[in-house]
C-alpha cells in the first residue's frame, strides 16, 4: 500500500505526474516537465486525510508515525532537500541558510546529518533559538554576517534584497540557491563584489521523485525532528496570518476534522 499523508503545510502543493517523454523527463530531470502537475494545485487533496494519487508519484511513509509530523516532510522536506543539492554543499562544507521556516528547519538538519556547520541567519528571533537547539554552529539577523565564509547559503525567505547580501558572504567558488517560486526584485549586482571568483547563483524548481525518496529515507535514518503547530481547518486564515507575522515555529499543519 502506498500511504498518503493527512494535511500538509500551509500552501503546500507536491509533484503528482509528468509526461514522461519530454527532453527533461528523459534526461531524470523531470521537475522542469513543462507539463508537470501538482496536488494541491492542480488537483484537489493536498488537504485531506485521503486523497487519489497516482502510485508511481506516491511516496510510502512509516505507518506508525502522527500524520501531523509526517506532513510537513513531503512539500517542506523534500524542496529544502533539493535546495540543499542544488546549493553544491561540498562534503563538511560550511552552509548559510537565510530564512528559517518549514523547509529550512528540515534542510539544516539533512545538512547538520551529513557533517556540514550550518550558519543560520534570520529575522525571528524564536526562529533563530530553534535553529540553536537543532545544533547549527551560529544564528545570526538576516542580514548580518556569518562568522566565516561559506561554500554554500540557501535563501528560503522570498527577499530579492538577500541575493547580494548572500553572495557577498560566499567563498570563493560558492554556490548560492534560491529556493522560493517567488522573490521579490534582486538589486543590482556588483560583478566584483558579488560574482566574480566564479560564484555561483542558482534557482531551485520542484523535485524530483528521486529527491522524495532520497530525502524521506534520510529523514528516517538520522531521525529528523519536524517541528510543527497544528491548526483546525477552519482556522487555515489564523495559520497564513501566523506565518505571515513570523509566529509559527517549524511548519504550520493544517489538520483536517
Ligand atoms: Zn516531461
Amino acid at each position: 500500500m502506498s500511504l498518503f499523508c493527512t494535511g500538509d503545510r500551509a500552501g503546500g502543493a507536491w509533484l503528482r505526474g509528468t509526461c514522461g517523454s519530454c527532453r527533461y523527463c528523459r534526461a531524470g530531470r523531470e521537475n522542469l516537465c513543462p507539463r508537470s502537475t501538482y496536488t494541491g494545485w492542480d488537483a484537489d487533496g493536498g488537504f485531506s486525510e485521503t486523497a487519489l494519487v497516482p502510485e508511481a508519484f506516491a511516496y510510502r511513509l512509516p505507518d506508525d508515525q502522527d500524520p501531523a509530523l509526517l506532513a510537513p516532510l513531503l512539500c517542506a522536506g523534500i524542496i529544502g532537500y533539493r535546495s540543499l543539492r542544488r546549493s553544491m554543499l561540498p562534503p563538511g562544507g560550511r552552509l548559510g541558510i537565510y530564512g528559517f521556516g518549514a523547509s529550512a528547519h528540515l534542510a539544516a538538519q539533512a545538512a547538520l546529518a551529513e557533517g556540514a556547520t550550518v550558519h543560520v541567519l534570520t529575522r525571528s528571533a524564536r526562529a533563530r533559538e530553534l535553529a540553536l537547539e537543532l545544533g547549527v554552529a551560529s544564528a545570526g539577523g538576516a542580514y548580518d554576517r556569518p562568522p566565516e565564509l561559506l561554500d554554500s547559503a540557501i535563501l528560503f525567505a522570498p527577499v530579492g534584497d538577500l541575493v547580494p547580501v548572500a553572495l557577498e558572504s560566499l567563498d570563493r567558488s560558492g554556490t548560492l540557491a534560491v529556493a522560493g517560486i517567488h522573490l521579490s526584485d534582486i538589486p543590482v549586482l556588483n560583478y566584483q563584489r558579488h560574482l566574480f571568483q566564479e560564484r555561483n547563483l542558482r534557482s531551485v524548481t520542484s523535485n524530483t521523485r528521486q529527491d522524495g525518496r532520497d530525502f524521506l529515507a534520510l529523514a528516517e535514518r538520522v531521525g529528523i525532528r519536524v517541528v510543527a503547530s497544528r491548526y483546525p481547518m477552519d482556522h487555515a486564515d489564523r495559520a497564513l496570518a501566523d506565518l505571515a507575522a513570523d509566529k509559527v515555529n517549524g511548519a504550520a499543519v493544517l489538520v483536517p476534522g
